[in-house]
Parts: C-alpha cells; sequence; structure tokens
C-alpha cells in the first residue's frame, strides 16, 4: 500500500468553465481535487475537473470494474457547498455509473437530505437525460454537520462524533462551516498519517484575517485557499470590472495572510477567475510569493506528494515554467 497522501488538481478555476488559447497553462475546468491517502480516493468537489478524473479512476481502479461479487470499489466525494461550478461535474462522472462503485457523498444541507435532494433536482427530466437513481453505483448520500468528523479507516467509512481513539492509519476529516460565501461553505482538513490538506474553497477574506480558519488551518502541510480576484479588481479599481467585494472570494493578499497566520507548509493559490488569462493568473503567483514564499498557483495535473520521510519543503514550481507536456507527470517530493 501506497505511504503517500497526494494531491492532484483535475479543475481550478471558479464559477464557470473556460476553455480556449488564453487558459491553457492552468485549465479551464471548474473545482475538483483529488486526495490520495495510500489508496483510498478522496475528492473534493464536482466541478467540470471531476469528468477527466472520473475517467481516470475508472480506467486504473480494478474494484470499480470488477464483478459485483469483488470487493466494491468506494469513493468519497465531499462538496463544499451546492453553487453549479461544484456540482456541475457530477452527471459525467463515470464510476457513478459502474456498478461495483460505492460513493460516499457529504455535504452541506439544512436536514440529512438536503444534499440527495439538491443532486436529484440537478438530474430531472427537464434537466438531464438521466436521473440521479438511475446511475447504477449505490451511493450512499448525506448532509452532514460541522460537529461530525468523517472516518475512513479498516471498518469503511464513516460519520463520527470525534477522532478519539482513532489511530494514525485512519484517514480523519474535519469540517470548518465558514460563513464568508453567500449560503455558507464547508472547509475540510484531511489528515492521515500526521500529514494535513486543508481545502478553503470560495470563502472572502476579512480585516485581520479570518482567525477561525487560522486556527482550523493551523500548521497544515497544504492549504488550498480561495484567491479568485486581484486587488484592483476585489476593489473596483479595474477598468472593466465591478468590485466583488462581498462576493464570497479572496484576493491573493488575503489566501497568503491565511497561509502566514496558521503557518501552513505551502499555500495552492485557487479558484481562478474565470476571466482572467494564463498571464494574469501568473501574475497573481508572482505576488503571492512575495508575500509567502512557498506559493503556487494551481494547475490542471499539479501533484503534491506528502511523503514522511520529507519534512522539508521543497520550493514549488509553477505552470508558467513548465512547458505543457511535462505539466501532468510534475511531482513535487
Ligand atoms: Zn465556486
Ligand atoms: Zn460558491
Amino acid at each position: 500500500m501506497s505511504d503517500e497522501l497526494k494531491v492532484k488538481f483535475w479543475g481550478v478555476r471558479g464559477s464557470y468553465p473556460t476553455p480556449g488559447a488564453g487558459t491553457i497553462k492552468y485549465g479551464g475546468n471548474t473545482s475538483s481535487v483529488e486526495v490520495r491517502a495510500g489508496e483510498r480516493t478522496i475528492i473534493l468537489d464536482a466541478g467540470t475537473g471531476i469528468i477527466p478524473l472520473g475517467r481516470e479512476l475508472a480506467r486504473s481502479t480494478p474494484a470499480l470494474a470488477g464483478g459485483a461479487r469483488e470487493r466494491a470499489g468506494e469513493i468519497l466525494l465531499l462538496f463544499s457547498h451546492l453553487h453549479h461550478d461544484h456540482t456541475q461535474g457530477f452527471p459525467f462522472f463515470v464510476p457513478a455509473y459502474m456498478p461495483n462503485a460505492l460513493l460516499h457523498i457529504f455535504g452541506p444541507g439544512g436536514t440529512p437530505e438536503t444534499l440527495s435532494a439538491v443532486l436529484e433536482r440537478n438530474q430531472s427530466t427537464e434537466t438531464f437525460p438521466l436521473g440521479l437513481r438511475e446511475m447504477a453505483s449505490t451511493k450512499n448520500i448525506q448532509s452532514v454537520r460541522e460537529s461530525q468528523v468523517i472516518v475512513w479507516d479498516e471498518a469503511g467509512i464513516r460519520l463520527a462524533e470525534s477522532a478519539a481513539g482513532l489511530s494514525d492509519e485512519a484517514v480523519v476529516i474535519r469540517i470548518h462551516k465558514s460563513y464568508a460565501h453567500p449560503g455558507g461553505v464547508y472547509i475540510y482538513r484531511i489528515t492521515w498519517r500526521g500529514k494535513s490538506v486543508v481545502y478553503a474553497t470560495d470563502t472572502e477574506g476579512y480585516v485581520g484575517t479570518d482567525r477561525k480558519l487560522v486556527q482550523f488551518a493551523k500548521d497544515a502541510d497544504v492549504l488550498i485557499h480561495d484567491a479568485q480576484y486581484l486587488e484592483e479588481h476585489y476593489r473596483g479599481q479595474l477598468v472593466g470590472f465591478p468590485s466583488t467585494q462581498g462576493f464570497g472570494h479572496s484576493t491573493v493578499t488575503m489566501a497568503c495572510e491565511v497561509a502566514a497566520a496558521s503557518e501552513v507548509g505551502r499555500l495552492v493559490l485557487f479558484h481562478h477567475d474565470p476571466a482572467y488569462t494564463d498571464d494574469m493568473v501568473a501574475g497573481m503567483e508572482a505576488t503571492a510569493k512575495n508575500i509567502f514564499a512557498d506559493s503556487v498557483a494551481a494547475y490542471e495535473g499539479l501533484e503534491i506528494v506528502l511523503r514522511d520521510e520529507n519534512k522539508v519543503a521543497m520550493p514549488l514550481q509553477s505552470a508558467s515554467h513548465l512547458p505543457l507536456s511535462q505539466r501532468d507527470r510534475e511531482q513535487w517530493k
């Protein structure tokens, strides 16, 4: 069994997908991130990035393709919230159509049924040819509370009220509910074998930094943080771009402030504005590096590998420094 905690980015864009010549380096798919804890696959959000990820999982995971008598292929999918850019890829997620797949799907919602009701509506007969219940996989869909802890260990995937008594071998996922986005958003902290990744997308910074988030992300190895806007855009000082204050997204500076205050190992700028070109995102990354040195702008194919023996963070490389053909193969050890 692999002992690596891996993070791979499949969709890094906010709001809506943006294919085209101006977004080739960073990619145009909406939010979806794969976290691998050894052989366990956890997916953060189902923007259009989950579509190529689903194809890859279907191809590379024998348990998904196996006969009905074999062990089911389990996948844990977590929604930060249920805005379009975080759900729109799910109807095209190939493992959801595979009879041997067992999908545990958790996210926010007022009642335990809220999440399944939203996913069902996304595939109503008026809007999509196949309903959620017609997808052949087995699905365990539940809205979860902030106070709950998601656990994945030898006994499988379950919700618990605390992480007390669990071994280092268990994948433990804590939730912080942030109100810094319209309707609220879940921020997740995934921990396995002493390594932690925090996923904080769709969140706006506060004056003096978001103290609760800083506490939640404290000492994480990787912080994935919303950094949708240029400072001038956020303030309404960029020609053609009205102010976005209050939209529930951060500037690069806000992301860097959280990273510095929580003393994380690395910061990944995430949820790029769909109107921004590669050059603009590259410029934002340069700004970030000046404030928090271990910063990188997320791009499709970016892979971060965390291993026990690697206590010292290596400098991060950027999409802009790599020819396209190498990007998918690049790894940080
Ligand atoms: Zn979003
Ligand atoms: Zn949103």
